[in-house]
């Protein structure tokens, strides 16, 4: 066998098509969805990903602010910045880029976003409303998850057995949340977790988000699964490759998301959707 792919690029290009109308019209209505993008320090890896998020706004009508720090600025700016920010009628999401230097609480910095503005969704009332079914921001990358799922086909998953591989607050815990409110039978497996293989054989549908090289191997995955591969990381001559052994893994599942190519894109593309929604949300609020 050999698994069908799942190209996040094409995905992920369907989806900003359809952001760019909306935006279109949002901005015909005179308020064009606004993001601001907060970088601090000069973490390579970060400054990529700002980019590339900045140029995805421009391609797709909605405005992004980058506001750019040295990595000294001090906790109380930034706090002062994000107050000023929550304030603009005309930004309708704030990223704060992850990591912050250290001496930056990250987790006081995320909670002062206004959350119906936290288009990452990592504010603790974006966390709750996803834990309890209600209304609110989904973390970008296990959104993209969820979109690539339905993308073939797979909408309600009751009956099906998922097993996500990492337990971060950012990607594998909403991820578990998210299959489960569209009813698969999720179970969460982490460095404690004994005879992964085993736990990874059992599902329909595995998540690899951990940051390994080649940690979901062949033997580890189910005949005809799907396999979506989150992961990031640089092989050793420094191309970019995920979590999955993606030849061998294609011999064996039925789908299988590549790296590049596949969540990272969605990632971007869920941002943007976010960013959309709280500009439509905002303005139809009375
Ligand atoms: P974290 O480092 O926060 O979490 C990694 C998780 O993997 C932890 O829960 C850890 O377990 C678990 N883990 C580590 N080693 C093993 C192991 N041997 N077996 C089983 N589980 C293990 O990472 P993130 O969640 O932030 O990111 C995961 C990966 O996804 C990274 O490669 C990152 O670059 C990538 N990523 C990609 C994005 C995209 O857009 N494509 C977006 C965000 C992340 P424990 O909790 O027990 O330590």
């Amino acid at each position: 066998m050999t698994a069908q792919r799942i190209d996040g690029l094409a995905l992920s290009a369907q989806i900003r098509q359809q952001v760019a109308q909306r935006a279109q019209a949002c901005a015909a209505a005179g308020h064009p969805p606004g993001l601001a993008v907060i970088l601090v320090g000069d973490n390579p890896a970060s400054q990529v990903y700002v980019r590339n998020k900045i140029k995805a706004c421009e391609q797709t009508g909605i405005r992004s602010v980058l506001e750019q720090y040295g990595a000294d600025l001090e906790e109380d700016a930034l706090l002062q910045r994000i107050a000023a920010l929550n304030a603009d009628p005309g930004i309708h999401g704030i990223l704060v880029q992850l990591p912050l230097p250290r001496h930056i609480d990250a987790h006081k910095v995320i909670e002062a976003i206004d959350p119906t503005k936290d288009v990452d969704g990592f504010h603790v009332a974006s966390a709750g409303a996803l834990m309890v079914g209600q209304p609110g921001f989904k973390p970008c990358t296990p959104y993209g998850c969820m979109k690539m799922l339905e993308s073939i086909g797979l909408h309600d998953l009751r009956g099906k057995s998922a097993v996500v591989v990492g337990r971060s607050n950012i990607v594998g815990k909403p991820m578990a949340l998210m299959l489960l409110a569209a009813n698969a039978t999720v179970t969460i497996a982490h460095s404690g977790t004994s005879d992964l293989s085993a736990v990874c054989r059992q599902a329909d549908i595995l998540v690899a988000a951990v940051g390994r090289e080649n940690l979901i191997t062949a033997e580890m995955v189910k005949p005809g699964a799907v396999v979506i591969d989150v992961g990031m990381n640089r092989n050793a001559a420094g191309k970019l490759c995920g979590d999955v052994d993606f030849e061998g893994v294609s011999e064996v599942a039925g789908w299988i998301t590549p790296v590049p190519g596949g969540v990272g894109p969605m990632t971007i593309a869920m941002l943007l959707v976010n960013t959309l929604e709280s500009c439509e949300r905002a303005h139809a609020r009375p």
